[in-house]
Parts: structure tokens; C-alpha cells; sequence
């Protein structure tokens, strides 16, 4: 039996990050990380798991290099839930808009690895996602920290872009010898005290790419096909502020 296929947001995030962070390491890592296969959507567990194995070798590289691809993968998709559902979502009062973003960012998780589970709670503002199967965190020795870093970049982003801006805080992980990985995300300490109960404005807060990125940068993977997500994505940069964001819009293939 063939072993099951990673799709191709969570690999091409993971090339992006790694091309961006640690250029003279990407040579090696596209011996697993191989462009023909993301596309392709070929790439396997095995694969992907060597990636992680190695990456967590690269000491505090790891976790930069995990975050920045939880942010892209954000990026990448949150324009697929559609613009009526994100339109719904952002009408929501607080409490439910809360419950209504988790419930997006879930059904992402586990598209993103089928092997993945991902379940919450909500209690005054505050979530408590618990994941199991964390592709990250399944580790042969126990880790000393924890290696979720990609979910709670990745939900931060999800939050931020439903103006709910918070910080995602890994309270249990896989690899530290926990059952599962939690993670909570305070939505009540960081909001401001004017849009408590209010709806989101419709205009998504999305960071800032750091000022030493480009449009070059991100040429790598310009287009990344995901048809599970409705079809072709193309990676756009556009200009917020004085500052540029990276953002994915259904487009054409080239
Ligand atoms: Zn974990």
C-alpha cells in the first residue's frame, strides 16, 4: 500500500520558509523538498518527515523556519473559504466569530495531514485547541520544547485575519511526551477595548512581510496549485500601509 500523500500547501510553505530563512541550506533540503513533486502533489509522509527531522537539527532555525511557513499557509488558503463564508464570518458578533474561525482553521488542519485531528473548546474569549497526529511533533525521543510551532503561527494568522488578534501559546506538546498538542489562544488579553462585542469591519490586519522581503523573494513558488481548495492559487504581493503582505487569490496557472 502506497503511503499517504502530504498536498501541497504544507510542503511548498515549508520550501518557501526554508528558501527565505536559511538559503544556503535549500540545496539540501530539496532533496526531499523537490519542486516536481510538490506540484506534482506527490510528496510522501516519508519525505516530509525526513524534512522535519533534519529541521529540527538546525536549532532555533526550526522554529523561525516552521512559523513563517504557518504564516504562508495561512496566506495561501484563508482566501479559499470563499467570500460569502468570510463575509459571514466577519459579521459575527465576537463569541461566535471566534467559534466560526476555529471551525475554518480546523477543517484546514486536516487537510492539511489527514493523520490530524483537531478539536476545541471556547470559555470567556479564551480557545483551547488540542491536535492530534501533529505531524511536527511525532518524534522518537522526547523533545525539550515544543514543535507545534507551525499551528500556532498558523492560527494567529487565522485569527488576525477575523480581526481577533491574539497569541497562541503551546501549553502541551506530542514531542514533550504529552498525549496530544495543545495550544490556547487568548483573544481577550490582546484586543483592544473598543471592539469587544463588535463584528469585524470586513478588513483583515494582515502582517506585514518584514521590510528585507520582495516580490523576487517570493518569486519561487508564485503559483501554487491546491485543486482540493478550489482550484489554482496565485501568490500576489500587495502593499498595506507602506508595507507589503503576501497574499493568494485564485488565479491562472501559467
Ligand atoms: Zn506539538
Amino acid at each position: 500500500m502506497s503511503e499517504p500523500k502530504i498536498g501541497r500547501v504544507l510542503p511548498s510553505s515549508l520550501h518557501q520558509a526554508i528558501t527565505e530563512l536559511m538559503p544556503q541550506r535549500i540545496e539540501f533540503y530539496e532533496s526531499w523538498l523537490t519542486p516536481l513533486r510538490i506540484r506534482q502533489g506527490e510528496l510522501g509522509r516519508a519525505r516530509m518527515t525526513a524534512v522535519l527531522s533534519f529541521l529540527r537539527q538546525e536549532g532555533a532555525n526550526y522554529d523561525a523556519v516552521v512559523r513563517r511557513a504557518g504564516c504562508y499557509t495561512a496566506d495561501w488558503t484563508v482566501d479559499t473559504l470563499g467570500p460569502v463564508e468570510r463575509s459571514m464570518i466577519r459579521r459575527l458578533p465576537r463569541a461566535l466569530r471566534i467559534r466560526a474561525v476555529l471551525r475554518a482553521a480546523g477543517r484546514l488542519v486536516c487537510q492539511l495531514h489527514a493523520e490530524s485531528q483537531f478539536d476545541s473548546v471556547v470559555r470567556r474569549g479564551t480557545a483551547v485547541v488540542e491536535i492530534e497526529g501533529s505531524l511536527f511533533c511525532d518524534v522518537r525521543e522526547q523533545a525539550p520544547a515544543p514543535l507545534c510551532g507551525f499551528y500556532a503561527a498558523l492560527l494567529e494568522r487565522y485569527f488576525e485575519f477575523f480581526d481577533l488578534p491574539c497569541a497562541a501559546a503551546i501549553s502541551r506538546c506530542c514531542a514533550a511526551g504529552d498525549a496530544s498538542c495543545e495550544l490556547i489562544l487568548d483573544t481577550v488579553s490582546s484586543s483592544g477595548p473598543s471592539d469587544s462585542d463588535q463584528p469585524a469591519d470586513g478588513r483583515s490586519r494582515r502582517r506585514a512581510l518584514p521590510d528585507d522581503w520582495d516580490a523576487a523573494s517570493l518569486g519561487g513558488l508564485a503559483f501554487l496549485r491546491a485543486p482540493r481548495y478550489g482550484g489554482s492559487h496565485q501568490l500576489r504581493c500587495c502593499v498595506v500601509g507602506n508595507r507589503r503582505s503576501a497574499v493568494a487569490r485564485p488565479g491562472t496557472s501559467p
